[in-house]
């Protein structure tokens, strides 16, 4: 079993204030399906990937909507209250394949919407 720090709240960390689980949850997953949407608009549909599905407005391809599942349940059985950012928790909760897929998601999407002014969206709050 991996060495849980329950208490561990990254330094500079701006989700000091305390969300609830329902609150963080919805957060995230509103980060996660913005930013797996962007990468998947300019890395896979445009270049003619089949739009898999469409969920709030927004399309994935199959891979993508894979990985945003993936990441959605991980994020909802996260089990440590309150919630690392992923980056810095020891839990390793993501397959390696898919820990790297986010990883790349989070770093392209992230340059993209702070680049629009999202600066309330870092990237790495998730890895
Ligand atoms: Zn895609």
């Amino acid at each position: 079993m991996p060495v849980i720090r329950p208490q561990f709240v990254p330094p500079g960390s701006m989700f000091k204030k305390t969300l609830t689980t329902e609150q963080r949850l919805r957060k995230d997953a509103k980060v996660l399906r913005a930013f797996i949407a962007v990468y998947c608009r300019v890395h896979h549909l445009r270049h003619g990937a089949a739009v898999q599905c469409r969920e709030q407005g927004r399309d994935y391809c199959a891979e993508c909507h894979a990985l945003l599942h993936y990441a959605l349940q991980r994020n909802d059985r996260c089990p440590l209250e309150p919630k690392p950012a992923c980056k810095d928790c020891d839990v390793r909760c993501y397959k390696p394949q898919m820990r790297e897929k986010i990883r790349e998601v989070m770093k392209f999407s992230g340059i993209y919407y702070v680049k629009r002014g999202r600066l309330d969206w870092l990237w790495h709050y998730f890895f």
